[in-house]
C-alpha cells in the first residue's frame, strides 16, 4: 500500500518567522528522515517571489552541510510557492488546485493538510475564512491549522479570535503553538513528578515553601521595540510560557497521557488561581548602563526611537500567584521574567520548607531546592545538605546533579519547533494550547494588565538582576536566599 501524501503550507512564507524558523525546521526534520515519505511544502504570500528567491531567503538559516547537498536538492524539489492575497479566493483556489495535483500524483489518495499561519494576527481571520471555503479536505484525509502567538491582546480580543476559529474548525484541528512546551525540560516535568515516588508525595503545601519560575534574557528589545511596546513582558512571556510551566508543575496527575486528560488537569489549575493583587506584583523598565563598554548596553528601553517617551510598558515583571486548592493553598508561585538582565536562563525552582525539629546549630541547615533548568545547559539538580566530609560533624550544602551535557553527552536534543511540528504530523495535541486553557490564562492576566496601565515601572539597570523590589517581594512571600551556596562545576 502507498504512503498517504501530506502537504505543509506556510502562509506568510516571505516573512521573518518562515525563513528563520519554519523552513529550517522542516529541512532538519526532512534531512533526518523524520517526516512522512510523501510530503510537499508550499509557501504562500502576497510577494512576487520565485522559488529561487524564496529559497535564497531561508537557505542560510538551514545550515546545510556539504555532505547533505543531495538531500537538500531533494528537499527543494518538494518545495513550491503560490503567490496570492489573504482576503481573496483566487490564490486559495490555486493552492487547492496544487493540492489536487498532489492527490492525482499519489494514485488518488487524499492529501493530509497542515496549514501554518506565520502571519500578523490582523490577517488570521481572513486567511482562515478562505481556507475553510476553498482548501479543506473532503473528509477522506485531515486538515490541521497551526497558529502562533499572539492569541489576542486581552481576554476580549482572544475570545473574538477563538470564537471565529471555533466557527470554522473543530478543536482537534487547532494547534496553538507555545514553543516552551516543545522544550526538553518542560516535557520532562511530568516524568520527574509522576515517574519518581520520591518527589510526588512531597509535592504539596506541607513540604514546599515556594515555587519560583524564572525567565531571564541578557539582551534588550533592540530591533523589535516597536512591537514589544504594544505587548510588554507579561503578554510576551508570562501569560503564555511561564503559565504553561506553572500548570505543569502544579497540576494533579492526569488520568492518562492522553492530550485531553492532561489539558483538563491544566485547566483545573488555572480555574483555582485567585486574582493577582497589585501589591503582589513588581514591574520594571530597564535603563542604560552608563559604564558599559558595549554601546547597546548603554541604551535604555526608552532611548529607543520606536518607544514613546512616556511608555509604561514593563520589560521586567514579577507576579506572585496563589492556587486555591487542597494541594497548594498558601504556597506562592512566583513568576518572574525580564529583559536586559545579568544572564540568560529559564528555570523552575521548587524550594522546600525548613526541616521540623532541627537538631543542628541554628542556621546551619539550608533549604532543599529542586532546580530544573530549561535553558541553557539543561540540568536537574537538587540542592541538599550533607555531612561536611572529613573528621568534623558539621553539615554543608551540596547537590545531586544531573547535567545533560555530561550525562547525555552524545544525545542531540531537538529544537522545540522540530518536536512540535512532528507532533502536529502525528496528531498529538498534548503540547498545544487548548481554547479553554487560553481563555482562563487571559482571565487571570487581563484585570492585572488593565490595572498596570496606570503603574509606572521601577527602573533597573541593563545587566542587573532586575529591580531590588522584586527580591523584597519574594522574601515577603517566604522565598529564602542565603547566598551561601557554592557550585563547583565538575572538571570535564
Ligand atoms: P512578518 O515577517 O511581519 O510577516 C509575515 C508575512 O506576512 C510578511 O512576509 C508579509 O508577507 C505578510 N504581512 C506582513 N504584514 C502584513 C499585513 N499588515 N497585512 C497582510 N500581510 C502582511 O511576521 P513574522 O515575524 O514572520 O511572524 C509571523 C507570526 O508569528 C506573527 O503572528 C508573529 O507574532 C508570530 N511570531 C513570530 C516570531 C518571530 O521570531 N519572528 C516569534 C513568535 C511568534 P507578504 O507581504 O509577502 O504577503
Ligand atoms: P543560588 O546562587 O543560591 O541562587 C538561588 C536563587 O536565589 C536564584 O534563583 C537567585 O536568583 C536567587 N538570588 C540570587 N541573589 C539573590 C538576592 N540577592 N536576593 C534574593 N534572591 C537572590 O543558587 P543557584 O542559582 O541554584 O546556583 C548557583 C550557580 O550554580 C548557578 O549559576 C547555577 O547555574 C550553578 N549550578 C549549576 C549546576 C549544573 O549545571 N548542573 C548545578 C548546580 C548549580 P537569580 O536566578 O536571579 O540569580
Amino acid at each position: 500500500e502507498e504512503d498517504p501524501p501530506y502537504v505543509f503550507v506556510v502562509f506568510g512564507a516571505s516573512g521573518d518567522l518562515a525563513k528563520k524558523k519554519i523552513y529550517p525546521t522542516l529541512w532538519w526534520l526532512f534531512r533526518d528522515a523524520l517526516l512522512p515519505n510523501n510530503v510537499n511544502f508550499v509557501g504562500y504570500a502576497r510577494s512576487a517571489l520565485s522559488m529561487e528567491q524564496l529559497k535564497a531567503s531561508f537557505e542560510k538559516y538551514c545550515k546545510v552541510r556539504e555532505s547533505e547537498k543531495e538531500t537538500w536538492d531533494r528537499f527543494l524539489r518538494k518545495c513550491a510557492y503560490v503567490q496570492g492575497k489573504y482576503d481573496d479566493a483566487e490564490g486559495f483556489k490555486c493552492l487547492q488546485k496544487l493540492i489536487d495535483g498532489m492527490q492525482t500524483a499519489a494514485n488518488n489518495i487524499a492529501v493530509n493538510r497542515l496549514y501554518y499561519l506565520a502571519l500578523p494576527p490582523s490577517v488570521f481571520a481572513d486567511v482562515t475564512t478562505q481556507l475553510k471555503e476553498n482548501c479543506m479536505d473532503k473528509g477522506d484525509s485531515w486538515t490541521r491549522v497551526i497558529i502562533e502567538k499572539p492569541f489576542g491582546h486581552d481576554l476580549q480580543s482572544s475570545r473574538v479570535l477563538s470564537d471565529h476559529l471555533a466557527r470554522l474548525f473543530k478543536e482537534d484541528q487547532l494547534y496553538r503553538i507555545d514553543h516552551y512546551l516543545g522544550k526538553e525540560m518542560v516535557q520532562n516535568l511530568m516524568v520527574l513528578r509522576f515517574g519518581n515516588r520520591i518527589f510526588n508525595p512531597s509535592w504539596n503545601r506541607d513540604n514546599i515553601g515556594s515555587v519560583l519560575i524564572t525567565f531571564k534574557e541578557d539582551f534588550g528589545t533592540e530591533g523589535r521595540a516597536g512591537y514589544f511596546d504594544q505587548s510588554g513582558i507579561i503578554r510576551d512571556v508570562m501569560q503564555n510560557h511561564l503559565m504553561q510551566i506553572l500548570t505543569l508543575v502544579a497540576m494533579e496527575k492526569p488520568a492518562s497521557l492522553n492530550a485531553e486528560d492532561i489539558r483538563d488537569e491544566k485547566v483545573k489549575v488555572l480555574k483555582a488561581i485567585s486574582d493577582i493583587k497589585l501589591e503582589d506584583v513588581v514591574v520594571g523598565q530597564y535603563i542604560g548602563d552608563g559604564e558599559a563598554s558595549d554601546e547597546s548596553r548603554r541604551m535604555g528601553y526608552k532611548d529607543d526611537s520606536e518607544v514613546p517617551r512616556d511608555s509604561k510598558t514593563p520589560t521586567y515583571a514579577m507576579a506572585v500567584l496563589h492556587i486555591k486548592n487542597e494541594r497548594w493553598e498558601g504556597v506562592p508561585f512566583i513568576l518572574r521574567c525580564g529583559k536586559a538582565l545579568n544572564e540568560k536562563k529559564a528555570e523552575v525552582r521548587v524550594q522546600y520548607k525548613q526541616v521540623n525539629g532541627d537538631i543542628y546549630p541554628a542556621g546551619d541547615l539550608k533549604r532543599t531546592e529542586l532546580v530544573m533548568r530549561v535553558q541553557p545547559n539543561e540540568a536537574v539538580y537538587l540542592k541538599m545538605m550533607t555531612k561536611k566530609p572529613g573528621m568534623g560533624f558539621g553539615v554543608e550544602e551540596t547537590e545531586l546533579d544531573l547535567s545533560y551535557s555530561s550525562r547525555y553527552k552524545d544525545t542531540r536534543l531537538p529544537d522545540a519547533y522540530e518536536r512540535l511540528f512532528l507532533e502536529v504530523f502525528m496528531g498529538s495535541q498534548i503540547n498545544f494550547v487548548r481554547t479553554d486553557e487560553l481563555d482562563y490564562a487571559w482571565r487571570i492576566f487581563t484585570p492585572l494588565l488593565e490595572k498596570l496601565e496606570k503603574v509606572t515601572p521601577t527602573q533597573y539597570k541593563f545587566g542587573s538582576r532586575g529591580p531590588p523590589e522584586a527580591d523584597e517581594l519574594m522574601r515577603r512571600h517566604g522565598f529564602v536566599f542565603t547566598g551561601t551556596y557554592k557550585w563547583n562545576p565538575p572538571k570535564l
